[in-house]
């Protein structure tokens, strides 16, 4: 990441390569943003372009083997704490830290770095729970810290929503925010100040990362994320001037396209009487991506299915369908029969807790194909 990759805060882009130029960096910063406004990407840019090998212009040169490191977020001297639970993605009988989610950590920054705290938790698995900082990472920071820097350079400890550490983590950590070794820096990014221990807050120095202008945030969605100029003009008016505001956005848009081409293919076929093509639709549930989002279609499902009930009831008005699907919800509810939905909101439950089981979602999605078929 460079300065350059960011658009907005040009202010704030300034001072932090002046003091990287001078010498001079606080040993503790903090970065306060509204939520996937790009207090991360501008603190990695900052670490980077600290040390670059070949500075110039005011920005670090992205190709020497340090900017790639950084950029890959295998620097040896960057560490990252985040807020974490327990979940799938790691062995339950390990205690979940920062370390042991390292590898999700690292693809969800790389792949979009203006991510909100939300999809932290989907790309860790821990969606349903809440995040948390425990004491042992405070002691893993500790113990990192403790040995020499491996390149020659500044450590850095970026603490990803500080405001999720407990006392008694926050505690153990402000000795050493306090009296850091040498070389040493803490980037802390909150959402949340006033939620922070006060302690910590009070020994850092707070830099403001503003949102980005609606044409800076469309630049950042179309260059970095190849979203089309359209897309991006409208996406980046919703967004508040947050980048991540705004790809959540096209994000849920995109599954709700994709998730309901699904269930009208699934529902059509069968329908139509075609099982192989009901069994094909079934295949595709199946290969969703993840657990969590093959339980995801089945309450999208489940919701579509409580629509065409109301539909079915002559209750349309107040069903909440969209006008992109009422028209299909309209067809099938003057085809089904009137046991279907109650029958079919079984199965798509069933499925979820199925899923949530661990059990073979092959196996699920294929028996829930030959149900529904008879149902209809
Ligand atoms: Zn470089």
């Amino acid at each position: 990441m460079r300065f350059a990759d960011i658009k907005g805060n040009d202010e704030i882009k300034r001072v932090l390569a002046g003091m990287a130029d001078s010498g001079r960096i606080p040993h503790a910063m903090l970065f306060y943003e509204n939520e996937g406004c790009g207090a991360l990407p501008l603190l990695l840019a900052f670490y980077q372009y600290l040390c670059c090998t070949d500075r110039h212009d005011g920005d670090s040169c992205g190709k020497c083997p340090s900017c790639s490191k950084v950029s890959r977020l295998i620097h040896p001297d960057l560490h990252f704490v985040y807020p974490v639970n327990s979940g799938s993605k790691i062995s339950s009988s390990a205690k979940p830290s920062s370390e042991s989610y390292l590898p999700y950590w690292r693809e969800l920054c790389i792949s979009n770095p203006y991510f909100l705290e939300s999809e932290l938790y989907n790309a860790l698995g821990i969606e349903g729970k809440s995040g948390n900082i425990a004491v042992s990472e405070a002691k893993f920071i500790l113990d990192k810290l403790s040995l020499t820097s491996v390149q020659d350079g500044y450590k850095a400890v970026v603490v990803w929503l500080p405001e999720k550490m407990n006392a008694e983590s926050g505690n153990k950590l402000l000795k050493i925010v306090e009296e850091p070794p040498e070389n040493t820096l803490f980037l802390f990014v909150t959402h949340a100040p006033e939620k922070m221990l006060q302690t910590i807050f009070s020994r850092c120095q707070s830099l403001r990362v503003l949102p980005a202008r609606k044409d800076e945030v469309a630049s950042v969605l179309e260059g970095q994320f190849s979203i089309s100029p359209e897309q991006a003009s409208v996406y980046a008016g919703i967004s508040g001037g947050s980048v991540g505001v705004a790809l959540n956005h096209l994000g849920e848009r995109e599954e709700y396209n994709e998730f309901l081409d699904l269930f009208s293919d699934f529902i059509g076929a069968a329908m139509g009487k075609d099982l192989m093509s009901a069994l094909e639709a079934a295949e595709t549930m199946a290969a969703l991506d993840s657990r969590e989002k093959q339980k995801a279609f089945c309450n999208f499902a489940g919701d579509c299915i409580r629509k065409i009930f109301m539909v079915k009831s002559n209750m349309a008005q107040i069903s909440n369908a969209t006008e992109q699907e009422l028209p299909f919800f309209a067809k099938v509810a003057g085809h089904c029969r009137d046991t279907f939905c109650e029958k079919a909101l079984g199965c798509f439950d069933n499925a979820a807790q199925l899923i949530e089981r661990n059990v073979n979602p092959k196996i699920v999605f294929c028996d829930l194909a030959d149900r529904i078929f008879i149902y209809i």
